[in-house]
């Protein structure tokens, strides 16, 4: 089985600027390229961000200006496309806001979600994947720890099925020591297994500054040796992008000791076989 388990539900073409598009007219397309390339089941997982009901949480520009969205309409279309029996999972990409994460998980009860993915995107005010952001006034050893306490206290809360883009901080290419980068992979594979949450293994990076995807080999290989289980993504934020290089984390998986997939179902999660 092939999932693609991080999508942002979107209208636009390649070099054009996309939109948001919430509305089932917009699902086809993303089925259409998942079908073409072999993914047997896609699970949309819009930003939390950008949802008026969720406005109170978020305390900076970027987040303000994007939450204009109603979240029903979101969920509906998902509903729906689930209802037709179309291979759809409805899932939303959570931040990780710190104190105010138990607030957020409040507003998302009452949906029937099938997975959270969680994210850490701004630790605080610092952005981790913009630059400078957090970058601007820590050194790469203090912004990587930051991010990974910050995971790991997202994955304990309970409010988050997946760890998304594991190890983001390496999208500028700035890595702290080998033997630092160790305990901090060793951090990230302890806060997963105990919380009993899934690693994405994400094709996002390719396409970003570092090149690579997240996780890279050792940090996957430390989670699987503790028993962590992935899903796999490619976070498109276009219908083009659906399940692109897939092939390539599965073979990432594989050499890690990967022999299975995580499907979920209303937030239970089951194994399948990989491939
Ligand atoms: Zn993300
Ligand atoms: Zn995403």
């Amino acid at each position: 089985m092939i999932v693609d388990y991080h999508m942002h539900l979107r209208r636009g073409q390649v070099g054009k600027s996309e939109e948001v598009d919430h509305t089932p007219a917009a699902v086809g397309p993303y089925l259409e390229t998942a079908a073409e390339r072999g993914v047997d089941e896609i699970g949309f997982t819009e930003h939390i961000y950008y949802f008026r009901q969720t406005r109170e949480i978020w305390i900076n520009e970027y987040e303000r200006q994007r939450c204009v969205h109603d979240l029903d309409l979101y969920v509906d279309t998902i509903v729906d496309a689930k209802r037709q029996g179309l291979p759809v999972k409805l899932g939303l990409e959570v931040d990780y806001v710190g104190e105010r994460q138990e607030r957020l998980t409040e507003l998302l009860a009452g949906y029937p979600w099938d997975f959270l993915l969680g994210s850490v995107h701004y630790v605080g005010n610092d952005a981790i994947d913009q630059e400078p952001g957090i970058w601007a006034e820590h050194s790469v050893e203090e912004a990587w720890w930051t991010y990974v306490d910050a995971l790991t206290e997202l994955a304990a809360g309970g409010a988050v099925d997946v760890l998304a883009h594991p190890d983001l901080p390496k999208i500028f290419g700035r890595r702290p020591d080998p033997s630092v980068l160790a305990e901090l992979h060793n951090q990230i594979a302890d806060a997963a297994a105990r919380a009993g949450v899934a690693l994405e293994v994400s094709t996002a990076g390719l396409r970003k500054p570092v090149g690579e995807l997240y996780p890279d080999a050792p940090l996957l290989r430390t989670c699987v040796e503790r028993g962590v289980q992935i899903t796999l993504a490619s976070d498109a934020h276009l219908p083009v992008d659906v399940g692109r290089d897939l092939e390539r984390a599965v073979v990432l998986a594989r050499e890690a000791g990967c022999e299975t997939v995580t499907v979920f179902d209303g937030r239970r999660a089951r194994q399948e076989p990989l491939g």
